[in-house]
């Protein structure tokens, strides 16, 4: 098998493409909750992790479509801007308010998009901070982070100045420079199909969220010490078939990347956790799309339709996502940060060389859902993606030669 499968397209590709076919949303069961972090996830009383980690406390409020303020999560605010200086080591910012700490996945203000505003390409801007694109008072301060022109990528750092830490993620991993460790021993999974809770749309992802209240759900073994519990999956992806991945692969992308994100129990709980450098264990799964696409995925698919918008959540139980996983175990692994605000640099990336596959119309579901509220116009959630960071003098390990 060639090393790296060939996906199906190189990457800087024009992001507009197709747009799929925009569906009314079905209801079904779904609930409408305040829409939160992408970590974010539980109710009041559990702690929240963000797409990428921090756990807060959510109050439900009955706010429709904005974000729920209550658990803090605001942003670090009023950072100055700084010029992009990608190599530069960093001067420590303050570090945010404890109580921002590891909130960070949401943000304190509700943010509107300016009317008529178009998408920015952030592909364009480079990782280590392209040129920013500022329109007169259009601040992060007043609007929560996103991946638009006006809270994209390139301006996460002024409200989460942890963004341009020195253990960023994702990056790009080129084959020439990646050390293969013969001492890295073959990760395993054990899930508990029992431990699946819900699905939701956040507004920024789909998230599928588990119990981690015990070792339910762990996963062990490859670089890790200890087991590490599954806390919740979720999915980056692009506006067409050719971008969408967050880790790059000797230049290219995949149309997909999914995310399974495991804590380590031996700091209390996932806000502990996401204080430690060994804190977090991520699993990451590129999607290709292909002729054989996995059934397995059908299952996530096909509740889509229930949280078409930002904030739907629905029932999802008796699920075992270890049916992902492709056959091959191979991986690589770095030490790097989630990928959303705060960006903590927190994660073990084990991340598996070879993709799975998805169909044209998986991909068209995912892309079906919108990032605005039930009663807003559509809008659709594509392109959630942070584009590579600086690897700054980090080794890639590899399972495999
Ligand atoms: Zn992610």
């Amino acid at each position: 098998m060639a090393r790296h499968p060939s996906p199906t397209a190189r990457r800087r590709l024009p992001p507009s493409g197709r747009r799929s076919p925009l569906r009314p949303g079905g209801a079904g069961r779904a609930v409408h909750r305040s829409p939160r972090g992408e970590d974010s996830q539980r109710p009041a009383a559990s702690p929240l992790p963000c797409e990428g980690g921090t756990n807060i406390a959510f109050t439900p409020t009955a706010a429709a479509g904005l974000w729920d303020e209550g658990h803090s999560a605001g942003p670090h605010r009023a950072a100055p801007a700084r010029s992009p200086q990608p190599s530069a080591p960093l001067s420590p910012p303050p570090p945010p308010p404890a109580r921002l700490r590891g909130g960070g996945h949401e943000a304190a203000a509700v943010y509107k998009k300016p009317p008529g505003r178009e998408r920015r390409d952030h592909r364009a801007a480079s990782a280590a901070g392209g040129p920013r694109q500022t329109t007169g008072s259009d601040t992060m301060a007043q609007s929560v982070w996103g991946y638009d022109s006006d809270n994209g990528p390139e301006r996460w750092h002024e409200n989460y100045p942890m963004a341009k830490g020195d253990k960023q993620s994702p990056i790009e991993i080129n084959s020439k420079d990646v050390r293969h460790d013969s001492s890295l021993a073959p990760w395993h999974a054990s899930y508990d199909p029992g431990a699946a809770k819900t699905i939701l749309n956040n507004g920024r992802t789909c998230r599928v969220v588990f119990d981690d209240s015990f070792d339910r759900s762990v996963l062990r073994g490859g670089p890790l010490t200890g087991a590490y519990r599954l806390r919740q999956l979720h999915l980056h992806w692009g506006s067409s078939d050719d971008h969408g991945s967050e880790h790059v692969i000797d230049g290219v992308k995949y149309a997909a990347e999914l995310h399974m994100v495991h804590w380590n129990p031996k700091h209390g709980n996932f806000a502990g956790a996401l204080k430690q450098p060994d804190g977090v264990a991520v699993v990451g799964i590129f999607l290709k799309v292909g002729k054989t696409p996995k059934p397995e995925m059908k299952r996530i698919l096909e509740e889509i339709d229930n949280i078409k918008t930002k904030g739907k959540e629905a029932p999802f139980q008796h699920f075992d996502p270890s049916i992902l996983f492709p056959k091959s175990r191979d991986y690589w692994t770095y030490h790097g940060s989630f990928t959303t605000p705060p960006c903590e640099e927190c994660i073990t990336w084990i991340l598996l060389r070879e993709p799975i596959e998805v169909s044209p119309d998986q991909m068209a579901k995912l892309r079906s859902l919108s990032k605005s509220g039930e009663n807003e116009a559509m809008n659709p959630l594509v392109d959630n993606w942070r584009p590579p960071q600086p690897v700054k003098g980090r080794v890639v390990r590899a399972s495999f030669k």
